[in-house]
């Protein structure tokens, strides 16, 4: 079907269009052996999904790669040879998916946002939130009980602010307040100290270093930032550096975008290298 020039169908097309032939050509030219070490993050995890998640488990088991968790993963003495995992917004199927996470021995970080509990929130702050991360797989958040558990599992709770909230767009009172607020839900949910946070929208135009330096004063031990391409950059204990895994394409997709240094792209462009 062609689209109307000009509408959003039309944008969005040749958006489509210029992200993908933004990832071949550096496919052609920026593409490396698989990074020594990778942090794989992805979002929500429906029932539906749990095949695709065994089947990017199973490649990195296939690949000789070891499972560890954030705080071994940016410590200085952590071994070539690891993945690491983590999950950002606030979503059911994490907690449907334990057994998986069993299974494959990850321990998971899960970034959350805490403006939506089950059972506490109403369907219209629930469908506000996923329209918001622009969900539209099963729109339920976890419960506090199944926030526990997931902690008791021996997994990671990390911070994604209260609200998803673009923190770049507000005064960064207000951001501290908010991503306060999260941190102390959790903590109190969990009983244990929150360590780590991911920043909403993941992309560097959404965070500066004034958020940076705020953060880091708050006491956090890392940042997880979500541009592809940056997975040879020297590591930093506190910038986790992660690529996103899309459930609904192949591995072997999900795989290739995996070998692209796209340091020097993203540094000229703050541009995603793959789309
Ligand atoms: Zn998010």
């Amino acid at each position: 079907m062609q689209s109307i020039p000009g509408t959003n169908a039309d944008k969005s097309a040749l958006k489509r269009s210029f992200q993908s032939g933004l990832r071949r050509v550096h496919m052609w030219c920026a593409r490396r052996e698989l990074p020594e070490r990778m942090a794989l993050y992805l979002h929500s995890l429906d029932p539906a999904e749990q095949p695709a998640v065994r089947a990017m488990l199973q490649w990195c088991r296939d690949h000789g790669r070891t499972f560890v968790d954030t705080d071994r993963y940016l410590a200085p003495d952590c071994p070539a040879g690891v993945v690491n995992v983590s999950f950002d917004d606030n979503h059911r199927g994490w907690h449907d998916a334990l057994p998986v996470f069993e299974e494959f021995g990850v321990m998971v970080t899960f970034y959350m946002n805490t403006c939506v509990l089950r059972g506490s929130c109403s369907a219209e702050e629930m469908h506000r939130y996923y329209d918001l991360v622009e969900h539209h797989g099963r729109r339920e958040p976890l419960t506090v009980g199944e926030i526990a558990e997931i902690h008791r599992a021996g997994h990671l709770i990390g911070a994604h602010t209260h609200s998803h909230l673009a923190m770049k767009k507000v005064p960064l009172e207000h951001a501290r307040a908010d991503l306060e607020r999260n941190r102390a839900m959790l903590e109190e949910i969990t009983g244990a100290k929150v360590s780590h946070f991911s920043y909403p929208f993941g992309v560097r135009r959404h965070f500066s270093p004034a958020l940076g330096e705020m953060v880091r004063r708050m006491g956090f031990q890392s940042i997880a930032a979500a541009t592809p391409g940056l997975l040879y950059k020297p590591r930093d204990p506190f910038w986790l550096q992660r690529t996103y895994w899309m459930l609904d394409k192949p591995v072997a997709w999900n795989a290739e975008n995996l070998r692209v240094n796209g340091a020097l792209w993203v540094k000229l462009t703050k541009l995603s290298p793959i789309g």
